[in-house]
C-alpha cells in the first residue's frame, strides 16, 4: 500500500500513471478503522482497479470541540488491516494540507430539509462540515465510485445530494452497516465505551426492532414512543427516536403499509453519542 500525505503527490501520482477516474473505487474515514470500515474496502476491491482510503479527522464536521478531541486513533493498526483488506492507496493528509486557505466553509451546501431535521438538528453545521471535506476529497482523488456505509444514514442522502447539486462524475455505493453479534452496529466510538456501557449499547438495535417487529399500518406514534422508552430505562439520554420515509426522510406518523421505512436513533450513553438506524421493510431498491 502507498501512502500519500500531500494531495498534489496522490494528483500527481494519478496523472502520471494515466489511471482512468473509473478504475478508482474510494473509502473515505475518520480512522479507527473496524470491520464496518474494512467491509467497504472489500467492496470496493471487489469493484475496482485501484482502491483508495483516506483517514482525516475532519474538525469543520464536529460540533463538540471535546468530541473531536476525543476522536479515538490507531494508525498503526489502520495501516495493516487496510493493507490486509487489500487498499492500495492510503490519504493521510494533515488539518493544513486540507485547507489550506483556513478550515473556514468557502460556500454553503443548500441541502434543503436535510440540513435541518434528525442528526442536523442536533449537530448544527456538521453536514456543512461534512460536505466540505468530501467536496475537497473528491477533488483530490477523483474517483469513479465513492463507498459509504449505511450506518451513516442521513449522510448518505445529503452526499448524493452534494454530488448532484455540484454535478460530481462519482457515483455513490452504500454498504450494509456491519454489526457485533449482539446487534451492536459496529462504530469507531464504541471503544469509549466501558463495558457496562457496551452492555446497554446493544438496546439501540433491540429498540429499532422493537419498531420492526410490531410495524403495522397506520399510526406509528406508540411504537415510536415505546422504542423510546426502552432506551430511557437503560439510562440513555435520547436525541432521537424516527420512523421515517427511507427515501425522503419525511418523518412518517401514519404509515400506508407500503413505503419503504427506515428507524433511526442517536443517543448518549452517558459521554459517548451512537446513531443506528433500520430499514423496515423491503430493502430500498
Ligand atoms: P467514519 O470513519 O465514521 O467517518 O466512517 C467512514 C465510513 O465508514 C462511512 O461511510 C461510514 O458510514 C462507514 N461505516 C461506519 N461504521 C460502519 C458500519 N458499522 N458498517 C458499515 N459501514 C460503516
Amino acid at each position: 500500500m502507498i501512502l500519500f500525505k500531500h494531495p498534489k503527490d496522490i494528483t500527481t501520482f494519478i496523472v502520471n500513471q494515466s489511471i482512468e477516474r473509473n478504475s478508482i473505487g474510494f473509502v473515505p474515514t475518520m480512522g479507527a478503522l473496524h470491520n464496518g470500515h474494512i467491509s467497504l474496502i472489500q467492496t470496493a476491491r471487489a469493484e475496482n482497479e485501484l482502491v483508495i482510503a483516506s483517514i482525516f479527522v475532519n474538525p469543520t464536521q464536529f460540533t463538540e470541540q471535546s468530541d473531536f478531541e476525543k476522536y479515538p486513533s490507531s494508525i498503526e493498526a489502520d495501516i495493516f488491516n487496510l493493507e490486509k483488506a487489500g487498499c492500495d492507496m492510503l490519504f493521510l493528509p494533515t488539518v493544513a494540507d486540507m485547507y489550506p486557505n483556513g478550515s473556514l466553509p468557502s460556500r454553503q451546501y443548500d441541502l434543503g430539509r436535510l440540513d435541518s431535521i434528525l442528526e442536523a438538528e442536533f449537530r448544527p453545521g456538521h453536514f456543512q462540515g461534512v460536505c466540505q471535506v468530501v467536496q475537497r476529497l473528491l477533488d483530490i482523488v477523483a474517483p469513479g465510485k465513492l463507498y459509504l456505509g449505511q450506518k451513516d444514514f442521513q449522510q448518505c442522502m445529503v452526499l448524493k445530494k452534494m454530488i448532484s447539486l455540484l454535478d460530481i462524475d462519482t457515483s455513490i455505493i452504500i454498504c450494509p452497516t456491519q454489526r457485533e453479534t449482539d446487534g451492536l452496529a459496529m462504530s469507531s466510538r464504541n471503544s469509549r465505551l466501558t463495558p457496562a456501557e457496551r452492555e446497554k449499547a446493544t438496546y439501540l438495535f433491540r429498540a429499532m426492532q422493537s419498531i420492526q417487529e410490531k410495524l403495522r399500518e397506520g399510526d406509528l406514534a406508540q411504537l415510536q414512543r415505546n422504542a423510546q422508552e426502552i432506551l430511557t430505562k437503560q439510562g440513555f439520554k435520547v436525541e432521537y427516536v424516527a420512523i421515517a420515509n427511507a427515501h425522503t426522510l419525511e418523518i412518517i406518523q401514519n404509515w400506508d403499509g407500503k413505503s419503504a421505512l427506515v428507524a433511526l436513533v442517536a443517543a448518549y450513553i452517558n459521554e459517548v453519542r451512537l446513531i443506528d438506524n433500520l430499514l423496515l421493510n423491503p430493502p430500498l431498491q
